[in-house]
């Protein structure tokens, strides 16, 4: 297929549903946002206590509204890819993605989401999605590769047909790069790995790479309250203040959560890829890759230790080690 005939095919799915409205698996439930709550540490009481929840604006529990796309996600059968290829025909989205991939375009990552918030969700409501492919833009050159970005735009209601919220999401498919010709004699130059995939850095940001860079572990502190967060960002959120300073964390923790992950594969990384969530003994969490256990041998609890490592000629990130034992 050349690329006006592609073009014009990919213009062809633009307005179409993806497939058949998705009605959550579950209604809304305490128990989930209680799950939720716990891992992104909300101790928000609208969400979990019932009279604190009863005496609020709310009048009883309400469910945290960035909850709104977990409600209506399939869990396990996302990852089940004979089951993907059988609903490539019906799935407008994945029939999107194959004719990209046999043209050329393999590679995929998301760009960007947003989502709107309709009217909060109650224990007991229902949650169907409609997914709908906005837009597609032209080839596009990035920093990935050359590729085009696909836009969808969900909405999320409720069985009388009510507009809950919405979400829109956008992926790049791409071509990645090829890895530069060794021109002249280089020693850099022999087979390039892959490398991993760039933070975009930025004002609130910059400080910590720029800690890690130097073999600093860094967690940003509220300087009215002393709250520790991370990953970085302007605001406490424990009280709204902007001033802020950092301690050098020791990297000691304990696990807390973690998942494995085998698929898709991301050209920088090699698969089965440990990724855990470690309160750090400092007071706050952070996310990294775990080094020196196989899956199997993963705890929730397990104590580990962050080393500061190379993970290319220019990139540095902490990986967490089990601890010695006794420390
Ligand atoms: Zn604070």
């Amino acid at each position: 297929m050349d690329k006006p005939e592609l073009e014009a095919t990919l213009r062809g799915f633009v307005g179409r549903e993806t497939g058949p409205p998705v009605e959550g698996p579950d209604p809304v439930n305490e128990v989930m946002i209680r799950h939720w709550c716990e891992a992104m540490g909300d101790a928000n009481p609208v969400y979990t206590d019932r009279d604190a929840a009863a005496a609020s604006v709310h009048g009883g529990l309400v469910a945290p509204p960035t909850m709104l796309q977990a409600w209506s996600m399939r869990g396990l059968a996302m990852a089940d890819l004979r089951q993907q290829q059988d609903e490539t025909h019906s799935d407008q989205q994945l029939a999107l993605h194959e004719l990209l991939t046999q043209a050329g375009f393999p590679s995929v990552v998301a760009t960007n989401s947003e989502q709107g918030y309709t009217r909060y969700l109650r224990p007991g409501d229902r949650v169907i999605s409609h997914t709908v492919v906005e837009a597609i833009s032209g080839e596009k050159a990035t920093a990935l590769g050359i590729g085009y970005f696909l836009d969808t735009r969900t909405i999320f209601r409720d069985p009388a047909g009510d507009e809950l919220g919405w979400m829109t999401f956008r992926v790049l498919k791409f071509k990645p790069h090829a890895q530069p010709a060794a021109a002249a004699p280089d020693p850099a130059a022999a087979p390039a790995k892959p490398r991993r995939l760039r933070p975009p850095l930025g004002h609130d940001n910059q400080w910590w790479w720029d800690g890690i860079a130097a073999g600093e572990l860094r967690i940003q502190r509220c300087r009215d309250c002393g709250t520790l967060r991370h990953p970085p960002r302007p605001m406490c959120g424990r009280c709204q203040s902007i001033a802020w300073d950092w301690v050098v964390s020791r990297g000691a923790g304990a696990i807390h959560s973690y998942v494995v992950l085998h698929h898709p594969p991301v050209p920088g990384y090699e698969v089965p890829l440990p990724v855990v969530l470690v309160d750090l003994d400092e007071g706050t969490r952070l996310v990294a890759n775990l080094a020196g256990r196989k899956p199997a041998e993963i705890r929730i609890g397990m104590r580990v230790q962050a080393r500061i490592e190379a993970m290319d000629e220019e990139m540095k990130l902490p990986v967490f080690h089990p601890a010695e034992s006794g420390s």
